[in-house]
């Protein structure tokens, strides 16, 4: 049995590798032909922990290929996993351009009947538009069975997530099709939920959308604490030890980043603009995420008054630790707005400055540890809970900058010990010192 993977990015190159683990022979196709070169020497052109070794090991043992040959990648493939990605439009929805690129490629060098899986999240409807556009590009005698089969895996524990995933969720809208596909997972020994096709589509959407609404509803409690002299760790505490709401998701900071949960929040807006449903808490998830992105920005320019000539480290990158993803990432926008102030900037994170370099070029200056960024600063913006971060000892900041000012967009330290170490300190939901 042969699997093609198209697209290998987080979630292609992730489920190729997995899929190529526990036995299956995959071929992964992506159009990016500097990427098939790298994967093809075994090296992980992203940074997901485990990833290389397991891709080097499945290489070697012949289970795994990387090729940007369409011919190639198709001929013989009993399933089509489709996992390229469906950025945002400018109008908000869901680009379905690379979807189509695929569809494309498969329909022209498809040469045996085969089930089409469509791990990337898609608008409802567009399986069934893929199925009908497939139909009428391949050979009247092949057949071809499209499942929808949403992505929920984390950027930076995808491996993790992958083999012990909460959920697969399959949905077919021909029962046979459906069974085929959960069979492939059945190694894997996690549950699956067979669904429709429309169903499937909108719990990936559902899913990413309450999230979202977690995470911004949280946020509006933080910024009432700021008003309400309450503390947001404690009141989150509180709240997540009932167990019908649960602790996870209720660390109040800068707001959600990433290329999921906010082109997801949007792509869902509109396609309930297309039904003529105003789902009203979702466009408030949205315009909350996008205020709380800005809030240190404004903390900052009221305690500078101006940031011009100011020398400022931003310490953390990436939209989220363990991850080198800066896509929508709080930190990109803040550094935008800190340069069109004039500020003088440096940067510092783990994993992710060399994607930060190829958008902001020589106008900052890029670190190589946490020390060299915030020697001689006039005010810190922590942006990830990298552990290396949350961890970085606060003496060093009273050591190592001009002026100890710390913006904490994470909530890594305790105020207290902020307090006693000298340093002025603001955070998301909490006392600030100054
Ligand atoms: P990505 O941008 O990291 O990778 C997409 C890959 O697809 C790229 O390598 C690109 O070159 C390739 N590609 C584009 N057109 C192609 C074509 N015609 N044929 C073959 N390859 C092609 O994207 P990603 O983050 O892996 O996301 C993929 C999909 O999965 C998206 O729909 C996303 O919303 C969804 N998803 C992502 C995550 C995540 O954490 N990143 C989690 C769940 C779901």
């Amino acid at each position: 049995m042969k699997i093609a993977v198209f697209g290998t990015g987080y979630v292609g190159l992730v489920t190729g590798v997995c899929f190529a683990e526990i036995g299956y022979n995959v071929t992964c196709f992506d159009i990016e032909e500097t990427k098939i070169d790298t994967l093809s020497q075994g090296k992980c052109p992203i940074f997901e922990p485990g990833l290389e070794e397991m891709l080097r090991r499945n290489l070697a043992n012949g289970r795994l290929s990387f090729t940007n040959d369409g011919k190639a990648a198709c001929r013989n493939a009993d399933y089509f996993f489709i996992a390229v990605g469906t950025p945002e439009k400018e109008d908000g929805s869901a680009n379905l351009e690379y979807l189509e690129g695929a569809i494309a490629e498969i329909a022209n060098n498809l040469n045996k009947d085969a089930i089409l899986v469509i791990k990337s999240t898609v608008p409802v409807g567009t399986n069934e538009r893929v199925k009908d556009k497939l139909k009428a590009n391949i050979p009247r005698e092949l057949r071809v069975s499209v499942v929808s089969n949403p992505e929920f895996l984390r950027e930076g524990s995808g491996i993790l997530d992958t083999f012990h995933a909460d959920r697969i969720v399959i949905g077919a809208d021909d029962q046979e099709t459906g069974r085929a596909v959960a069979r492939l997972y059945e190694p894997f020994d996690r549950p699956i939920l067979q669904t429709d096709v429309r169903s499937a589509e909108l719990i990936k959407y559902a899913a990413n959308a309450f999230l979202a609404t977690k995470i911004s509803f949280i946020n509006e409690i933080a910024n009432l604490c700021e008003h309400m002299g309450a503390d947001i760790g404690d009141v989150a505490k509180g709240i997540g030890m009932d167990h019908r709401i649960g602790s996870q998701f209720l660390n109040a900071g800068i707001g959600y980043g990433g290329s999921c949960f906010p082109k997801d929040t949007k792509a869902l807006e509109k396609l309930t603009e297309s039904c003529n449903y105003d789902f009203k808490i979702l466009r408030s998830v949205i315009e909350v995420n996008s205020r709380q992105k800005q809030q240190l920005f404004y903390k900052a320019k009221e305690l500078f008054g101006s940031l011009h000539g100011k020398r400022v480290a931003v310490l953390g990158l990436a939209f989220k630790p363990h991850t080198d993803d800066i896509r929508e990432a709080p930190a990109m926008e803040l550094i935008a707005r800190l340069l069109d102030e004039q500020a003088d900037i440096s940067v510092y994170d783990p994993a992710a400055s060399g994607k930060v370099s190829p958008v902001f070029g020589s106008s900052l200056y890029y670190a190589e540890n946490a020390d060299a960024a915030i020697k001689g600063a006039d005010a810190v913006f922590i942006m990830t809970e990298w552990p290396e971060i949350t961890e970085y000892d606060l003496a060093r900041y009273r050591l190592l900058m001009r002026q100890p000012i710390i913006f904490d967009g994470r909530n890594c330290y305790d105020v207290a010990e902020a307090e006693a170490a000298g340093i002025a300190y603001v955070s998301v939901g909490r006392k600030a010192v100054n």
